[in-house]
């Protein structure tokens, strides 16, 4: 049986960088090194990096630290200006990983919003690059989900900046466009809509182009193992389309979970993951298998 991993799987450019600088960081540093929520919704990789040192604080615990000559480390998804601002009242270095994709989209929502634009992104609310991004416009932003919150929420006679948590699926970003601009021509004429209406397509080619080439992979093997921690919306999302490409698809986070049933028959298995997945812990998922099958 072959056992092969997805070449195009494995942590995105942008969390590759944070996690170099937090290694980085835990070298050179004699003081105690925290990151601020997760580094990555994966708990092997989080437990790689706090073996090292790394250690993960919330908000509160940022309020709280005692000592202040302590690093704390901002991960990929970006932070609100308010967090900035704490840190230096209480006097503790930061040290930004912010990936440079989220931090350009918070300058354009910045700029938008302090030249008067309505604020629309598509996204999560409560998704940590969206309170960044909530906080760069005084919370002002509309953040919508569905074509029910575009319905609700937005005002069309506005001036209106439309775009995208960078980690959303491009079809429903694609609807919702449609939808306002519909919604905008109704309000302004179709000629002048264009005057109203600005859409910025912000969503990461790291994660739109794997689809493609994902179902390309789940098509091409007999099974799929589709290796993520439980909590990664990117994972979750990208594991719907193995399973609709492939019934064989199957999702663990830990390898005790895998079933040597699933096997049975299979010439080709095919192991995957999210976003946030380490490709350290793919080739383990495979050592597993090999041994399994055996
Ligand atoms: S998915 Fe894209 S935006 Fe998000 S961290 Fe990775 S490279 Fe940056």
């Amino acid at each position: 049986m072959k056992i092969v991993i997805d070449e195009n799987s494995g942590f995105c450019w942008g969390v590759v960088r944070t996690i170099e600088i937090a290694e980085k960081t835990l070298q050179e540093s004699q003081e105690p090194v925290h990151i601020l929520g997760q580094i990555i919704h994966n708990p092997k990789e989080v437990q790689r990096l706090e073996n090292k040192g790394l250690r993960t604080i919330t908000h509160q615990q940022l309020l709280e630290l005692q000592d202040k000559n302590a690093k704390v480390l901002i991960r990929a998804h970006g932070e609100p200006p308010s967090t900035y601002q704490r840190a230096k009242e209480l006097n503790i270095e930061i040290i930004d990983a912010t990936c440079p994709l989220v931090t350009a989209l918070q300058m354009r929502v910045r700029k938008f919003y302090e030249d008067g634009y309505q604020i629309v992104i598509f996204g999560k609310p409560e998704h940590p690059e969206i309170i960044g991004l909530r906080g760069v416009s005084d919370d002002k932003c509309i953040v919508v989900e569905n074509e029910n919150d575009i319905l609700n929420k937005v005002d069309f006679s506005k001036k209106t900046l439309f775009l995208s948590q960078t980690t959303m699926d491009k079809h429903k970003f694609k609807l919702l466009r449609e939808l306002l601009e519909a919604k905008m021509k109704e309000e302004h004429s179709s000629n002048d809509y264009k005057d109203y209406l600005i859409v910025k397509d912000t969503l990461c080619r790291a994660v739109t182009g794997r689809e493609e080439k994902l179902i390309e992979f789940a098509r091409s093997n007999d099974v799929i193992i589709f290796v993520a921690g439980k909590n990664s919306s990117n994972g979750k999302s990208l594991f719907k389309i193995c399973q609709q490409t492939n019934p064989k698809s199957y999702f663990i986070e830990e390898v005790d979970e895998l079933k040597k049933e699933w096997f049975a028959d299979a010439n080709s298995v095919g192991i995957t993951g999210a976003t946030s997945t380490p490709l350290w812990y793919m080739e383990e998922v495979k050592e597993y298998i090999s041994k399994l099958c055996n």
